[in-house]
């Protein structure tokens, strides 16, 4: 998706966890308590920097306005779009010949965040 206005969906990705998608704790973790905030894994250093901060808070906004305008059908299908760049370079090689990727890949969804239309237990 493109980023245009301040909304954009995007992935992160680091060597211990590969592809993520997270969203602003301070936007969508709603229901955290103090001792959630405190432990959150989202405290670590790779989650500090302003870029990421402000990743993750357009990713909330673009969420936000993707349920407003489509429900969870439109976020899904948005979701499955930013999957589909995760994949490997060769991934439609090794799909063709029944091989797997030179790469084992995943999405983890999510990193660090909530969603705020799907609540139902803290992560
Ligand atoms: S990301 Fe998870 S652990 Fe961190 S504040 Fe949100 S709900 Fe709590």
């Amino acid at each position: 998706m493109r980023q245009h206005h301040g909304f954009g969906l995007e992935l992160t990705k680091n060597s211990k966890t590969g592809w993520a998608f997270s969203l602003s704790r301070n936007d969508s973790c709603i229901n955290a308590t103090q001792i959630c905030k405190k432990l959150c894994y989202g405290n670590g250093i790779r989650y500090r920097s302003d870029a990421q901060r402000q990743k993750r808070k357009r990713n909330f906004r673009t969420v936000e306005f993707l349920l407003d305008s489509g429900g969870p059908e439109l976020l899904a299908e948005n979701l499955i779009a930013l999957i589909d760049q995760a994949r490997p370079a060769d991934w439609l090689a090794a799909k063709i010949c029944g091989e797997p990727t030179s790469l084992p890949w995943s999405v983890r969804v999510h990193d660090v965040g909530d969603y705020p239309e799907f609540r139902t237990i803290p992560c």
